[in-house]
């Protein structure tokens, strides 16, 4: 399950180039999120006993459209009434979805 995007490609060319070679580089940064599971509890900011996600996002730099490595993975919780939401620690998010597993 995920759901991906590009936000923030560009485009490197060489300044210096002589004749006709160009160097051309195509990077990125592509954000994937995956739902860890669904808590429900009393939200505190809009006081509904709703369904919270608890999803991963992981930030990948990207050469070429390829995903070569990992820069950065947050955990978040969103509340599904209200759209609230709140940074998890790796050890919440665990903790929040254990029993669903
Ligand atoms: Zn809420």
């Amino acid at each position: 399950m995920g759901r991906g995007g590009y936000n923030g490609e560009g485009v490197l060319t060489d300044p210096d180039v002589e004749g006709s070679s160009i160097m051309l580089v195509i990077f990125g940064i592509r954000v994937s999120e995956d739902v860890l599971g669904v808590v429900r509890y009393v939200c505190e900011t809009c006081g509904q006993e709703g369904a919270h996600q608890v999803l991963r996002r992981r930030r990948r730099f990207t050469l070429f459209f390829v995903p070569l490595f990992s820069v950065g993975t947050t955990y978040v919780d969103v509340c599904t009434w209200c759209a609230r939401s709140r940074e998890l620690s790796q050890q919440q998010a665990e903790l929040a979805t254990r029993e669903l597993r």
